[in-house]
């Protein structure tokens, strides 16, 4: 990677008044997340691809005071940073982030959701690893899609299968797993990572944040319905 040369370099690229610009719009997003309680702690994080340009929240900021000034811009094709804050650190989710961008994203959402780290949890216990999460007949499914390549969303009467990884102790250390589970379900738009969150990416910046929304209602749902002892398949 390139370094950069000094904290303001290529500050323009992160300036601007429009409140769609990337810069501004993963500030906002972070904002919303934190109230959602997905990304406390400083967990979490957030990226946006726009054209060549990646935009990534730093590391170790905390989410809700995330400034677009903050921001650190990679040139996608290059891998090299076009800016880099010297203050600050580069996101771990990073070669994650890029994992899902190769796959055509144009977003990637990181969280540490609660209901997200129950449902790996709960599917280890009853279903053991190297199963999937798997539900069906939830109206909510219709907000995921059906896969890469493929038109509309899931059906009421469809599955809905989101992998599962194993934790590493360093977030970047996810990668190939992630890789590995992206390849093994070509369709799924998101990846949970058990004792951790999840990845959840989308074509644009709407999609990820309303897909990431609808797994996390699910996720919830799938909680309370277990404890009620209703199955989550038929
Ligand atoms: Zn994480």
């Amino acid at each position: 990677m390139a370094s950069s040369h000094g904290a303001t370099d290529n500050e323009h690229l992160v300036q601007s008044a429009d409140p769609d610009h990337p810069a501004n719009l993963i500030c906002s997003l972070c904002r919303k997340f934190y109230t959602l309680g997905w990304v406390t702690g400083t967990g979490g994080g957030t990226s946006i691809r726009h054209h060549d340009h990646i935009f990534i929240a730093p590391s170790g900021v905390q989410k809700e005071l995330m400034q677009p000034t903050d921001m650190f811009v990679m040139d996608f094709n290059k891998r090299e940073y076009l800016r880099k804050p010297t203050v600050l650190k580069p996101s771990a989710c990073t070669p994650l982030f890029l994992a899902a961008f190769t796959r055509g994203a144009g977003c990637c959402i990181h969280t540490h959701s609660q209901w997200a780290v129950l449902v790996t949890l709960l599917v280890e216990r009853d279903f053991g690893k190297d199963t999937c999460f798997e539900i069906q007949e939830i109206e909510q499914i219709k907000g995921i899609p059906k896969g890469r390549g493929k038109v509309g969303n899931l059906g009421y009467y469809d599955r809905l299968r989101v992998p599962i990884i194993e934790n590493t102790a360093h977030e970047e250390d996810l990668t190939e797993s992630l890789e590995e589970a992206m390849e093994k379900y070509p369709d799924t738009y998101a990846v949970l990572v058990r004792r951790h969150g999840i990845y959840v990416w989308g074509d644009n910046v709407h999609k990820a944040k309303t897909q990431c929304e609808s797994l996390d209602y699910i996720f919830q749902l799938a909680v309370e319905m277990k404890k009620l002892g209703l199955p989550w398949t038929k």
